[in-house]
């Protein structure tokens, strides 16, 4: 047998992408699978992006490579979305594209974390965060924010997790798994710390347009010229344009790390997929009106499933603010049904009911689970009914 990599021995599979194989594979079996695993949306891309990626095709444009960074005319309409949106200019060449967020994420921790380098991580965190830094040769020190402080870390916190090697504070706002947004106080405090001590602060907002019941999301890099200079900005259309598949992400800020992330795509990826590249200039410059259409679904959907879930014996809820997840706290469920490793709990979950989720342990969250409400009303109701059903049963 090979002998195969220390890097690769200590990795974990995403656990995310893990749950939603093993629910795919026992559908495939004939089993009645609920789906609450993927973050994914339902919604398959709006009409006037898959025209202009035909028109691509058509054409003949997307036969062909393109800088690996990405086509200027993207470079353009990204550097626009921040003026449009959040009021703050981007220089056209301090932006990068790539094949999804998750590789942008690589391509960051691989620019700029040399070995023993700490990132700091404020714990429920997404998955595949502590996995990349650690390929990247750095230390991950995770930060917990307890659900009693609405799963968000304080400058105290922060303060006494920093040591010398301290490099980077990843944020992510609004949060996959929990679903909390930061105010701007609490970035402007968190921002201006950051300067303070010269830490790099990787903003994945990609949930940022996902935000519910008229909650706000701030990007820390709007908030001040030194927290912009102090910040890399990562997004994707994944998720606000249901174009998971289409596999697209950027990253925005300091010029040299813009650089160097380029020169780690033009060895690795080349440039993301062309096709890929035209279809997001016309999600990000064209009609948004289906994109305020999906997110008001989503809203929908919190604001039924998120009241059932809390009823649900041994479960307590947040109520989140964005992104597509509900998170319980899920302790006391546990206990009541003898349980004391929640990636077990999941699975009982799963073989006794067909409702498939995440396992918090992923999170960094090993009293949580996951439910992700990017899926139709019936199946969430449905799969509440046999959660409430399971915990009934002694
Ligand atoms: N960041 C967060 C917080 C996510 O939930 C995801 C999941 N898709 C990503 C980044 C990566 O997104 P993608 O690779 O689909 O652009
Ligand atoms: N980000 C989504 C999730 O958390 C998609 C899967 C993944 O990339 O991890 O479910």
């Amino acid at each position: 047998m090979t002998k195969l990599s220390d890097r690769v021995l200590s990795m974990q599979e995403s656990v995310t992408l893990q749950a939603a194989a093993r629910a795919k594979s026992l559908k495939a079996q004939g089993r009645d699978i609920l789906e609450l695993t993927l973050g994914e949306p339902d919604f398959v891309t709006p009409r006037h992006i898959q025209q202009e990626a035909m028109a691509a095709i058509e054409n003949g444009s997307a036969s062909f490579y393109t800088v690996a960074s990405g086509l200027p005319a993207l470079k353009e309409a990204i550097s626009r979305y921040y003026e449009t949106y959040y009021g703050y200019s981007v220089d056209q060449n301090d932006v990068v594209v790539a094949t999804g967020a998750k590789f942008i994420l690589y391509a960051f921790f691989m620019a700029v974390i040399n070995a023993g380098d700490e990132v700091l991580i404020p714990t429920p965190y997404w998955v595949s965060y502590a996995d990349q830094v650690e390929m990247a040769g750095g230390k991950p020190v995770f930060v917990e924010a307890r659900q009693e402080q609405h799963f968000k870390v304080t400058v105290d916190q922060l303060e006494q997790a920093r040591t010398q090697q301290t490099k980077v504070l990843l944020l992510n706002s609004p949060s996959n798994p929990t679903g909390m947004i930061y105010t701007s106080d609490e970035l402007t405090a968190i921002g201006n710390w950051a300067v303070e001590h010269d830490i790099l602060i990787l903003a994945d907002d990609i949930y940022g347009r996902l935000v519910y019941n008229g909650a706000i999301f701030t990007p820390i890099s709007s908030l001040s010229e030194a927290i912009r200079q102090q910040t890399i900005v990562v997004n994707g259309v994944s998720k606000t344009y249901a174009m998971t598949g289409w596999r697209v992400g950027w990253a925005t800020g300091q010029t040299d790390v813009i650089a160097a992330m380029s020169k780690i795509i033009s060895q690795t990826t080349s440039n993301l997929t062309t096709v890929s590249q035209y279809a997001t200039i016309e999600a990000l410059t064209g009609d948004q009106e289906p994109i305020e259409a999906m997110r008001a679904t989503f809203e929908e959907r919190l604001n039924t499933i998120y009241p059932l879930l809390n009823e649900v014996k041994g479960f307590e809820v947040v109520k989140p603010e964005g992104a597509f997840y509900l998170f319980p706290e899920v302790s006391e469920a546990m206990r009541l049904k003898g349980f004391d490793d929640v990636t077990v709990f999941t699975n009982d979950i799963l073989e006794q009911t067909g409702v498939a989720l995440v396992t918090g342990a992923g999170f960094g969250a090993p009293s949580h689970l996951r439910l992700s409400y990017a899926t139709d009303m019936e199946t969430l109701k449905e799969a509440v009914r046999r959660l409430r059903e399971y915990m009934e049963e002694m």
